[in-house]
C-alpha cells in the first residue's frame, strides 16, 4: 500500500487512482500525463505487461474523456530487451492511443485527434532511437505524440533543428541523467544557460507545441516572455507533489498546465528520488505527514 508519506508525489497504485487524481486537476483547470512507474526491464514479459496497461490506461483517459495524455520510457517497454520489441510495444501505445478501445474514435471512425502520447527521453545511449521512433508516430499521427529533450546534452540544439521540423510537441528538460562531460554541460549555471538557449530557438523555430518541463520560476517567465514575442504555443508541465500551488495559479492566469502524475506499484524509487534531489521535498512530505 502507498504509505501517506509518498502519496504526495504519486497518485496512488492502480490506474484508477491516477485517473481519479487527474480529475481533480482537470476540475482546476490542470491536464495529466499519466506515467506508470516502471523502467529498465530486462525481461520481454513485464515490458509487455506495461505495454499493455498504457493501452488500457488510454482506453480509460477515452471513457472518462479526461483532459489527459500518457507518457511512457524506452526501457519501460523493451528498450533494455532489443530495440524492436520497443518498437513493437510503442507502436500497440500509439495505435490504441489514436483510436482507444470503445471510444467514439474507434466506433465512428472519425479523425478526432486521440489520447497523447509523451515519449519521455533516458540516458544519451537511448536518445537516438527514441527520437527516430519519435519521427515515425508523430509523423504517421499528424502530430500526436511529443517527445522529451534533455538541455544538459550537447547535442540537443542539433537535434531541435530535426525536431522543428516536424509535427508533434517537444518537451524540453534540463535532464535527469548522470551524463559524461564530455558530451553533456555538467555545471547547473551551464545547464540553465543551455536550457534559456534552446528554449529560445525553439519559440522561433517551432510551429507546434512547446513543453516546458521545469519548476524552475525563472524559465517558466521566460518561456511567458518568448510566447508573447512569437505566439508559439506552449504548455507548462510539472510533477505530482512540485509546486502545485504555482501550477494552478498558472492555469488560472490562462497557461496551459500539465501536471506529470506517476503512478503504480514501483512508486518507492521514484518517491526515493524525489527526496533526494531537495531538502523541501522532504519537509514537505513529512509535514503532509505530520497532517501541518
Ligand atoms: P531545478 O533546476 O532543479 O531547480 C530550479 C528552481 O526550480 C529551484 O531553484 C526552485 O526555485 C524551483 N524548484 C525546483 N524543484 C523544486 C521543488 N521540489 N520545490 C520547490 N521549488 C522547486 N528528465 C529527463 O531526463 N527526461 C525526462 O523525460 C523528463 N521528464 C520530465 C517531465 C516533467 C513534467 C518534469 C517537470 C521534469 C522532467 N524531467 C525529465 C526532469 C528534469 O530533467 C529535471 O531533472 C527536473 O525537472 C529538475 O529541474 P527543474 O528545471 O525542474 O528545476
Amino acid at each position: 500500500m502507498l504509505p501517506p508519506i509518498a502519496s504526495n508525489f504519486v497518485a496512488g497504485e492502480t490506474p484508477a487512482a491516477a485517473l481519479d487524481h487527474v480529475e481533480t486537476l482537470n476540475a482546476r483547470g490542470v491536464a495529466g500525463i499519466v506515467n506508470l512507474l516502471g523502467e529498465h526491464y530486462t525481461e520481454r514479459a513485464p515490458a509487455d505487461a506495461d505495454a499493455e496497461a498504457y493501452v488500457d490506461l488510454v482506453g480509460g483517459i477515452a471513457d472518462r474523456s479526461l483532459d489527459a495524455c500518457v507518457s511512457v520510457k524506452a526501457s519501460q517497454i523493451g528498450l533494455d530487451v532489443g530495440e524492436d520489441v520497443f518498437r513493437e510495444n510503442l507502436a500497440r501505445i500509439v495505435d490504441a492511443a489514436n483510436a482507444p478501445p470503445g471510444s467514439a474514435d474507434a466506433d465512428a471512425g472519425d479523425d478526432t485527434p486521440g489520447v497523447f502520447v509523451w515519449i519521455d527521453m533516458e540516458d544519451h545511449e537511448t536518445t537516438d532511437v527514441t527520437l527516430d521512433e519519435f519521427e515515425r508516430h508523430t509523423t504517421a499521427t499528424d502530430g500526436n505524440v511529443g517527445v522529451c529533450v534533455q538541455a544538459n546534452l550537447k547535442r540537443t540544439p542539433d537535434d531541435l533543428e530535426r525536431l522543428a521540423d516536424l509535427p508533434g510537441k517537444v518537451r524540453l528538460v534540463k535532464g535527469a541523467y548522470d551524463e559524461p562531460a564530455s558530451i553533456a554541460h555538467t555545471k547547473k549555471a551551464r545547464v540553465d544557460e543551455a536550457y534559456r538557449d534552446c528554449l529560445a530557438s525553439m519559440f522561433e523555430a517551432f510551429d507546434d507545441g512547446i513543453a516546458v518541463g521545469s519548476h524552475d520560476p525563472e524559465m517558466v517567465a521566460y518561456a511567458g516572455e518568448l510566447h508573447a514575442e512569437y505566439g508559439t504555443p506552449y504548455e507548462v508541465q510539472m510533477l505530482t507533489g512540485v509546486r502545485e500551488s504555482a501550477q494552478f495559479a498558472l492555469a488560472d492566469d490562462g497557461v496551459t498546465v500539465y501536471q506529470y502524475v506517476p503512478y503504480g506499484d514501483k512508486w518507492f524509487s521514484y518517491f526515493y528520488r524525489r527526496i533526494r534531489e531537495r531538502k523541501s521535498n522532504a519537509l514537505f512530505a513529512l509535514r503532509a505527514v505530520l497532517g501541518r
